[in-house]
């Protein structure tokens, strides 16, 4: 991709390049696949990833149950825990000691929201950072501000990984990052300041969003808005990654929207993610992938480059 004066891509063209996070994230997969049949031929190991959900909640229910299906898929050892909803913290926190001490576990996923009488940075925070697939462990957090090696957090990894697939060197990009929360904005933030970018990040107080989205051309949207940026924003030629999912009501129909105005964005930049089917995806087999990047570390096995931040 050739970067032209004042945007990413080619200014003449009529419509973006649609960005296919699904096809993307099974190439990815395919390549943790190949990964597991490594390890288990020269290690004879298997990696494990256990999946602890606290309650019932519907939306989690289901990604668990794809996360598990997917961890069958690629060769892993899937590992599922469930406590019922009025389960202590106690009782959580010594699920989560038993996981770290397990050595055929490598990486342990608590997922999100925790019923309201459980800490969940407490929680979070005793899983061991070696562990911590999802990447928001403090430590890990900490690591990637300060540019160590780290676990980092599956849906910011799988936007940079879709961006270096779209861009090549990242460095030198204006880059604006939309949403500045602890699992999405701020460790995408800090990848894109890793690979050179300049950054801002926009949020709920910025003062005039729509200067800022004038100017960038990488533009990454995760603010949980349907539909906040409307197209004519957008700097033409940008590359944009809206990780936004929002359920909303359309013509008495049920539709998932992001927060980019996705017909409006694709007739000005140069390349888009879709919602459903751009980051979405990416996220599991980033998970995947840092379950893989987990047990290398652990084993003392190569870490296959192309999986890692
Ligand atoms: P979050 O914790 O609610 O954070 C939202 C961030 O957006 C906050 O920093 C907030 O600012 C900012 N924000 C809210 N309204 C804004 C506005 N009008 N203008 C500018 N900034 C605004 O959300 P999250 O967990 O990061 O998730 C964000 C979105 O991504 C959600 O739609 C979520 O469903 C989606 N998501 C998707 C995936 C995936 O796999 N595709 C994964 C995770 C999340 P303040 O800090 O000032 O409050």
């Amino acid at each position: 991709m050739k970067r032209s004066g004042a945007g990413v891509t080619d200014m003449n063209k009529v419509r973006a390049d649609i960005i296919d996070g699904k096809a993307f994230a099974a190439t990815l997969r395919q390549k943790v696949a190949t990964q597991v049949t490594r390890l288990k031929a020269e290690y004879g190991i298997v990696p494990g990833l256990a999946v602890v959900m606290v309650g019932e909640d519907p939306a989690s229910t289901v990604y668990v149950r794809n996360k598990e299906r997917m961890t069958a898929e690629v060769g892993m050892n899937g590992h599922a825990f469930r406590l019922p909803a009025d389960a202590s913290e106690t009782e959580l926190l010594n699920l989560i000691g038993r996981l770290n001490a397990d050595t055929a576990i490598h990486g342990i996923l608590v997922q999100l929201p925790l019923p309201a009488h459980m800490d969940a940075r407490k929680v979070i925070n005793t899983i061991t950072p070696e562990k911590d697939v999802d990447g928001f462990h403090v430590v890990n957090a900490g690591l990637l501000a300060t540019g160590q090696e780290a676990m980092v957090p599956c849906t910011p990894l799988g936007c940079l990984m879709l961006l270096r697939d779209r861009l090549g060197s990242l460095a030198g990009y204006k880059a604006l990052v939309v949403g500045a929360s602890n699992i999405v904005g701020k460790p995408m933030a800090q990848l894109l300041l890793a690979e050179k970018c300049t950054v801002s990040i926009a949020h709920s107080r910025t003062r005039d969003l729509e200067a800022e989205v004038r100017q960038a051309e990488i533009l990454v949207v995760a603010a949980g808005r349907a539909e906040l940026i409307p197209g004519e924003w957008i700097r033409p030629g940008a590359v944009v990654i809206d990780v936004g999912i929002n359920r909303i009501e359309r013509d008495g129909k049920a539709v998932l929207v992001g927060d980019v105005a996705f017909e409006g964005a694709a007739k000005v930049a140069g390349a888009i993610t879709p919602v459903p089917g751009g980051v979405g995806p990416m996220t599991i087999a980033c998970l995947l992938a840092n379950t893989l990047t987990a047990c290398c570390r652990a084993i003392g096995a190569s870490e296959p480059a192309e999986l890692v931040a």
